[in-house]
């Protein structure tokens, strides 16, 4: 048999996870000829970094083995659920250079699930329970204690399948009764305790309507989903591991691919009748210090105003971070550089931020602005000069080709790039010292003028003619090189400092009566007005930089427009809480 290799791009490293090797095998193997995944929401908020890398390991083995991988939406709780979700996992997986096979939603597959209860009602391994939620608690005993059965266990299939019918109908009230898989009361895996796969819940779902006054429980629907879609390898984190028996049981109890009298109702939903067995195959989840990540928090974050909304910058969310300005290449090197294991364990946000810092420092163009101004007069220069002077777009990569900036007479420069005392090893700009302006030549200061305060407000400085760029005084040794924008030339910018939302490693540790909400830090977002070049200004929405000296930057995806710069800071460009620490 031919061998089979992923289908990488000629340099990618292949990837030796234990996850893709299980694939490799298998279709080394023949067992399955092609492999499908999916990746499963329940669109019940946006998705967050940890997603990411779901998304990345279930699109992304899908398409290194030549197979596909579908978006379902498991919806499946219509109470929490919202369809303004579904189009920003949507708008969140695209964003990231996925696109899905197939888009599928679990209601989809509501009439199947349901030909699956009865037909499970009928082989007797399924029955309606009239225990109310204490009771069924209280009989499913604990970690120590065997669960007692209910007293609805042994009804009749025929008892069964009247009552289920009646709950179908819509007869009885929320909560009244249960249909509950059985399996063993005194296993050891709680999970396995009978556990229910149907509830009454007289709610509206957003593609079903009043169709249903019943739903499915989450574990008989995922893993039918994933029966009815035909995935081979169904991927997910490992709280679900002690779920793994349950998931397999309910794929072998129906059976769906040995009977396909129970796909029928795909038909009329236009979809195919095809169903298979999948294998669930647990990794662990991508947790960081200084984030919180549960979609609960993150809720409570939007809801209590502590954040301007679920794209907001400082937020975990993919929306959060795309508008910070991470790139997908970022976020794949981050999952890249983690990658897959079955220890669960939170890992330093330095990764994240560094693969972030790589990646913009290989692709971002460079720019110049100044976010503290300080205007800077050159005494000896026109008050009409005015030249353009060619600058690269990235030190190291040609390809990213050239730009002209403005000079003048008179500059904005970054506020502490001066100091009237200099303190011991300051190489930037004092009175009667030199600095070299970034890449237009060497000036010295002569004057620092102030105002009434005290506080100055100009400096008056010359210019060295013999500095100029490409004249032999240009290589001039001096201690400091600082960046500029040429005032008149320059344009006004809001800028927007991010820094980490929380000032704790472990926001999530509930200690002394505190939460999360008490370390927040006060400092995770300044407002400045500063000043930049003109290539800057004229970047389109969600356009990356590295402004000099200063950072990486991204235009807002909302509020930035051409001429009316808006500008969010993604990270610094080095790790300055690491020092803190
Ligand atoms: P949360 O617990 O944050 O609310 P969730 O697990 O409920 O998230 P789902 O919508 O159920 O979110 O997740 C969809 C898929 O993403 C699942 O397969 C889940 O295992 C995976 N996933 C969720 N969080 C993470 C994470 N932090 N790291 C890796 N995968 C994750
Ligand atoms: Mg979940």
């Amino acid at each position: 048999m031919a061998s089979i290799t992923p289908q990488n791009t000629p340099d990618a490293p292949v990837r030796t996870d234990f996850i893709r090797q299980i694939v490799r095998d298998d279709l080394a193997s023949g067992k399955h000829a092609s492999i499908k995944t999916r990746f499963p929401p329940e669109p019940n908020g946006y998705l967050h970094i940890g997603h990411a890398k779901a998304i990345c390991l279930d699109f992304g083995v899908a398409a290194e083995f030549g197979g596909s991988c579908n978006l379902r939406l498991d919806d499946t709780n219509p109470a929490r659920e919202d369809p303004e979700y579904v189009r920003a996992i949507q708008d969140d997986v695209q964003w990231l250079g996925f696109q899905w096979a197939s888009l599928r939603h679990a209601s989809d597959y509501f009439g199947v699930y349901y030909l699956a209860a009865e037909k499970l009602i009928r082989d007797g391994h399924a029955y309606v329970c009239d225990l109310n939620a204490d009771a069924v608690r209280e009989y499913r005993g604990n970690l120590t204690e065997p669960g007692r059965n209910s007293p609805y266990r042994e009804r009749s299939a025929d008892e069964n399948l009247d009552l289920f019918r009646r709950m179908r109908a819509g007869e009885f009230a929320d909560g009244a009764r249960t249909l509950r898989a059985k399996i063993d009361m005194a296993s050891g895996n709680m999970n396995l305790r009978d556990p229910a796969l149907y509830r009454i819940k007289h709610v509206e779902h957003q593609n079903t309507g009043s169709d249903w006054p019943i739903y499915p429980m989450y574990d008989f629907a995922h893993a039918l989903g994933d029966a009815v879609e035909g995935i081979t390898h169904s991927l997910c984190t490992l709280e679900f591991e002690d779920h793994r028996p349950l998931y397999d049981w309910c794929v072998n109890h129906v059976d769906l691919a040995g009977n396909p009298e129970l796909l029928e109702p795909l038909l009329a939903r236009g979809l195919p009748k095809e169903a298979g067995k999948p294998r669930q195959i647990e990794f662990s989840r991508l947790n960081f210090n200084y984030l919180v990540m549960s979609k609960r928090k993150l809720m409570a974050l939007v809801t209590e105003q502590l954040v301007d909304g679920w794209d907001d910058p400082r937020m975990p969310t993919l929306q959060g971070i795309r508008r910070r300005g991470y790139t997908p290449s970022a976020l794949k090197l981050m999952v890249e550089r983690v990658g897959i294991s079955k220890q669960n364990s939170l890992l330093d946000i330095a990764i994240l931020e560094g693969a972030l810092r790589d990646d913009l420092d290989a692709h971002a163009p460079r720019r110049m602005a100044v976010i503290d101004p300080l205007k800077v007069v050159l005494t000896n220069l026109d008050a009409g000069f005015e030249e353009t002077l060619t600058f690269a777009n990235h030190p190291k990569d040609a390809s990213l080709g050239e730009r002209g900036i403005p000079f003048s007479r008179e500059l904005w420069i970054e506020r502490e790039d001066f100091e009237e005392v200099p303190p011991p090893g300051f190489k930037r700009l004092t009175v009667g010292g030199d600095v070299r302006l970034r890449g237009a030549g060497i000036m010295r200061c002569d004057e620092a003028v102030k105002d009434a305060a005290g506080r100055v407000v100009e400096l008056r400085c010359t210019l060295d003619p013999a500095s100029r760029p490409g004249m032999e005084g240009a290589n001039r040794k001096v201690k400091g090189t600082i960046h500029w924008v040429s005032a008149r030339h320059a344009v006004a910018a809001e800028v927007r400092l991010y820094d980490r939302l929380f000032t704790v490693p472990d926001p999530d540790a509930e200690e002394d009566g505190k939460t999360y909400r008490d370390y927040l830090n006060p400092g995770s977002r300044r407002v400045v007005t500063g000043y930049v070049e003109p290539a800057a200004a004229d970047a389109v929405p969600e356009q990356g930089f590295q402004f000099e000296r200063l950072g990486y930057f991204v235009a807002d995806r909302y509020d930035h427009a051409p001429g009316t710069p808006v500008f969010n800071r993604s990270v610094t460009l080095r790790d300055t809480w690491s020092q803190k620490g």
